[in-house]
């Protein structure tokens, strides 16, 4: 089964006396265990569709299923129980909070889990920090981080409350090249060894070629996919 699966969802925002149509009658299937990159040019609607899929935002039209379950008739509060059990989210400018350090950054989604004691909350801190490669700094907030360890600490803290599906919106877009490889290669090597899927948006082509399936956006519509082969040869003929 679909671990998300989006039919005919459209979103119109309303712009003074006009509407945008960030999307436009949007259908994907995303199975588990996915490396996914959602391509396109900036305002082709990628963050719209990963806020929907996250449950930060609903659609105009059309459903989004989460694991099966149909989150459009959802509560506020189930929204909120979805998103803290199942998805994590990694953002463009990293969304740490300044005053608390990299530990309690990666904690504080663990707090909504009212079954982990606090033990239990800091033996997961200390393992995903471990995984992401920082089991050193916890002890550092943010602005004592580099842009690529704050992006570390944001993935711990998307994998913490063991989340099999992570939505990453741009997540390289403010890390230099070789830096944000190393943040797609720590994805990778997640998705292989943990099974948890990815869908990440981007517009930089060498973050692209790492994708297992590629699906191309403009203008609030999906163009055109691609899987890994095609990628894989595309990327060999450049
Ligand atoms: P991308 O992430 O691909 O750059 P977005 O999903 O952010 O694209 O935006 C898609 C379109 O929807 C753009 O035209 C953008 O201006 C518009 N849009 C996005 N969010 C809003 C909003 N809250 N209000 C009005 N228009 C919006
Ligand atoms: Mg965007």
């Amino acid at each position: 089964m679909a671990i998300v699966k989006v039919e005919k969802v459209s979103k119109r925002y309303p712009l003074g006396e006009q509407v945008v149509e960030a999307l436009r009658d949007v259908s994907l299937a995303v199975e588990p265990g996915a490396f996914l990159a959602i391509a396109g040019p900036s305002g082709s609607g990628k963050s719209t569709l990963l806020n929907i899929i996250g449950c930060i935002d609903t659609p105009s039209a059309g459903r989004v299923l989460i694991d099966g379950q149909d989150v459009s008739g959802k509560t506020p509060d189930q929204l909120a129980d979805v998103r803290a059990r199942t998805l994590g989210f990694i953002f463009q400018t990293f969304n740490l909070l300044p005053v608390l350090s990299a530990e309690e950054n990666v904690e504080y989604p663990l707090l909504q889990l009212r079954e982990l004691s606090r033990a239990e909350r800091r033996e997961r801190v200390a393992h995903y920090l471990d995984m992401v490669g920082l089991a050193r700094y916890g002890s550092h907030r943010p602005n004592q981080l580099s842009g690529g360890q704050r992006q570390r600490v944001a993935i711990a803290r998307a994998l913490a409350t063991h989340s099999r599906l992570v939505l990453a919106d741009e997540p390289t877009a403010n890390l230099d090249r070789e830096t944000g490889r190393s943040i797609l290669e720590l994805m990778q090597r997640i998705n292989s060894q943990a099974g948890t899927t990815f869908v990440f948006s981007t517009h930089d082509s060498h973050v692209m070629a790492m994708a297992d399936r590629l699906v191309h956006m403009e203008d609030g519509r999906i163009l055109r996919e691609e899987t890994a082969g095609a990628l894989q040869a595309e990327e060999a003929g450049a």
